[in-house]
């Protein structure tokens, strides 16, 4: 309870992919997602970081990628200690037109029951496990409407992250500490979500005993985010961690978009928690979002250097 439900639900997730131009075409040609900003790793300027999300890339909406491809680093292993899987909520009745349009597009999809709900399981081009689950009580807006991808069956964001861990106990009783509480279980899923309910502040635990551990590389995830209203409630939460769970955590780093701190739960999962604001439309207006590489102040004065660094990709 010593966090006092300051974490309201999902914020994002970040994954480590391998080619830029196939990144883009995947999230916003295939998924439908709008590529919100165009930036690169704060800290590896070499590594653009792509935001996808709804119009605006409203927290809970958003998936970030640092495409690493030629950067040295190796293939991942997707185990124990990693948000194993990401989910994507769709509206009621359009599990046939995701089925149909991933398999169009040449992947291979499979179908999974789970608390009664149907996933349908494919992968990214680098590997990253992700799944469409429908939800019709999901009334965010949908993500983007692109020609193909019609509102009816677009998007809604993410819906939640299952996280793969060993110590399946000790794991869901520090969400339960976090903000979290179990709403169903059914072996080897434990579900739970925030007081906000539902898509967007959901997280499965998957008992992973059976897996590898997670090693960080290409096709997998880096960490999730969850949301807080304000930098103070994240001081709070950075303060509970240290003084009541022994558990480090970073100092506070400007994101430009959030202001973030970084910590490992006890299931190893690398957490972050972001604050709402101030969002992606603190440097380009809601028609130019995404279409344009944005710097923060300290990396502008390099622009020419960096620019000259990135591989160049059609959106
Ligand atoms: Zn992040």
């Amino acid at each position: 309870m010593s966090f006092n439900g300051l974490i309201k639900g999902l914020h994002h997730v970040t994954a480590t992919v391998n080619d830029a131009q196939e990144d883009v075409d995947f999230f916003t040609k295939v998924l439908g997602q709008r590529l919100v900003k165009e930036t690169v790793n704060f800290d590896n300027e070499r590594v653009y970081h792509f935001y996808y999300g709804n119009e605006i890339g409203s927290p809970s909406t958003i998936f970030t990628t640092f495409p690493y491809k030629d950067q040295g680093v190796k293939q991942g292993i997707i185990g124990n200690g990693q948000v194993y899987e990401s989910v994507f909520s769709a509206p009621g009745n359009s599990m046939d037109f995701w089925r149909m349009r991933l398999a169009s597009k040449g992947l291979s999809v499979k179908e999974e029951t789970r608390f009664g709900k149907e996933f349908l399981l494919f992968e990214d081009p680098s590997g990253l496990k992700l799944s469409i689950v429908e939800d019709e009580d999901d009334t965010r807006e949908p993500v983007w409407v692109t020609k193909d991808v019609a509102e009816e069956h677009a998007i809604r964001g993410i819906h939640s992250v299952v996280l793969a861990v060993k110590n399946v106990e000790e794991t869901v009783s520090f969400l339960i500490d976090f903000g979290y509480q179990i709403k169903l279980e059914e072996s080897p899923y434990t579900l739970l979500e925030t007081k906000e309910k539902g898509a967007g502040n959901s997280l499965m635990v998957l008992d992973g005993k059976h897996l590898p551990s997670g090693v960080n590389g290409l096709g997998t995830v880096h960490h999730v985010a969850h949301r807080v209203d304000s930098i103070d409630d994240s001081i709070k939460i950075k303060e509970t961690l240290e003084s009541e769970y022994d558990i480090q955590v970073t100092e506070v780093k400007d994101r430009k978009y959030f202001k973030s701190i970084y910590f490992r739960i006890p299931g190893n999962v690398l957490f972050e928690v972001a604050t709402s604001g101030p969002g992606f439309l603190v440097d380009e207006s809601n028609e130019e979002l995404g279409t344009s590489l944005k710097l923060p102040d300290w990396q502008e004065v390099r622009r020419e250097q960096i620019e000259k660094n990135l591989e160049p990709y059609e959106r």
